[in-house]
């Protein structure tokens, strides 16, 4: 079925009012659909955003009526933040009414080439290298998807393609969105406050490769035993990396393509924990699928020192480093992250989305102390006692959780705030706990000159 920028559904019903709905809507309605649009959580700036896109707002309605809309409507599209268990959803599944996410809407309207990457960690760092891999090789893009720029808004822009980064909730609602290229990086419990359970947290990721037809190219990795499963059904081409087994891999001292050819010094990267060189594999991989020349991504690999939050160095004093890893919002980052350090004096904590804590354990020895914070400060405080051998504290604010740390640090060691669990209980989002962390560093390291 070829795209129709000018299409629309006859009788769409949105469920939920957020970023990526407000775009949807605003986009239906361009294209004259006369839109439905509920929301169970009418807080002020929702309303305010109906207002502004002059459409009515239903206010939590009951199940019934729900039911009654989802009836009249001809697609049903919820926001990334309406649960599973919502009735809307329920109900449309119930009837066979189609449920799409913003990328469907979007493949409806549009044919650009799409390279997409999902994954339970590493999507953003994955997205925005492949997007500097192209923009270096002078190609028009833009990123769009999981973060400020819906895909159905970037479609406005003259980009030449696209790099999405598809969470699961986009990915869960789909029936024919499909990337030339579409990277899965890993998969570990994640979002089990959303997902009924992990297979259908699987199943929805593996939609990323669902609807490519036999050219496209799907790729995954070989170290992923989850990814590697889903990987051998996909209907396109396939490849892999992983650092040791991939076609894209680590080989001696270089990255190397499936040719085998070198195409980057692991010691000429500014980030070579292992993650960074799955990422660094996996972007590579994705890139040079839609036309990048190998030197080029060597070259963005070379000057990619990373993003903020995301095992970012903010502070080194008396042998200790100090890194804000505020973005790793489940226990395999954690894991991930923490592996790549000899001695570590961890804070975690945060607010658990359902998850199950217990693989940090296998982080004890390597990390000496353990300074818990937030919601989850019991939990983890209570994992790592049963360990033995590490040194555990629980702190009240992120203050007494860096004075922790400092009291319990050796030279030579890395403080990692690295959570496990969501900023929301004490913060409003990932950044602000990050910078609330590294400007508490920043004064502890001062006070200490
Ligand atoms: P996402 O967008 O999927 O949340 P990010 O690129 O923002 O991923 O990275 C989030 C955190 O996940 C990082 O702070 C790091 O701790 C961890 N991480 C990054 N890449 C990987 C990977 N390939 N495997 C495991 N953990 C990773």
């Amino acid at each position: 079925m070829a795209a129709d920028p000018t299409w629309a559904p006859s009788r769409p019903l949105v469920v939920g009012l957020g970023l990526a709905n407000e775009a949807v809507v605003r986009q239906l309605l361009r294209r004259g659909a006369p839109v439905t649009v509920v929301d169970d959580r009418p807080t002020p700036a929702v309303r305010a955003m109906a207002a502004g896109l002059g459409v009515d707002l239903i206010e939590s309605p009951g199940d019934n009526a729900v039911a009654r809309l989802v009836d009249q409507a001809d697609v049903v599209l919820p926001g990334p933040g309406v649960p599973f268990r919502h009735a809307a959803i329920r109900h449309a599944s119930a009837g066979g009414v189609p449920l799409w996410s913003e990328l469907e809407l979007a493949a409806r309207w549009d044919d650009r080439p799409i390279a997409a990457v999902t994954g339970t960690n590493g999507k953003t760092t994955v997205t925005l290298l492949v997007t500097s891999m192209l923009e270096a090789a002078g190609r028009r893009v833009a990123v769009a998807g999981n973060n400020d720029l819906p895909l159905v808004d970037a479609l406005d822009t003259d980009a030449e393609m696209f790099v999405v980064e598809a969470s699961s909730f986009r990915l869960q609602f789909l029936e024919t969105f499909r990337p030339v290229v579409a990277t899965w990086l890993n998969l570990a419990d994640d979002h089990l406050d959303w997902h009924p359970d992990l297979a259908h947290y699987v199943a929805a990721k593996a939609n990323i490769w669902a609807f490519q037809g036999s050219a496209d190219l799907a790729i995954g990795n070989a170290d992923d035993e989850v990814v590697s499963r889903e990987l051998a059904k996909a209907p396109g081409r396939r490849t892999t990396f992983g650092r040791d087994t991939g076609d894209w891999r680590v080989s001696g001292p270089d990255l190397v393509a499936p040719d085998g050819r070198a195409f980057v010094a692991v010691d000429d990267l500014p980030r070579r924990l292992p993650h960074d060189l799955a990422n660094a594999l996996a972007a590579t991989a994705t890139a040079t699928a839609v036309g990048v020349e190998l030197d080029v991504c060597a070259s963005v690999l070379a000057a990619f020192t990373g993003f903020p939050h995301r095992v970012q160095l903010v502070g080194e004093a008396r042998g200790v480093r100090w890194y804000d890893d505020s973005k790793a919002t489940t226990p395999a980052s954690v894991v991930a992250a923490a592996s790549g350090f000899e001695s570590v004096v961890l804070i975690a904590g945060g607010r658990n989305k359902g998850l199950d804590f217990s693989p940090l354990a296998a982080l004890a020895g390597r990390v000496h102390a353990v300074v818990a914070i937030g919601d989850s400060a019991e939990e983890i405080a209570g994992l790592f006692t049963a360990c033995g051998e590490v040194d555990v504290h629980t702190a009240g604010s992120m203050e007494e959780a860096v004075r922790a740390a400092a009291t319990a640090a050796r030279p030579g060691d890395a403080v990692l705030l690295s959570p496990g669990g969501a900023s929301y209980d004490w913060y409003r989002n990932y950044g602000e706990r990050g910078d609330d962390f590294a400007r508490l560093v920043d004064e502890l390291i001062e006070r200490g000159r």
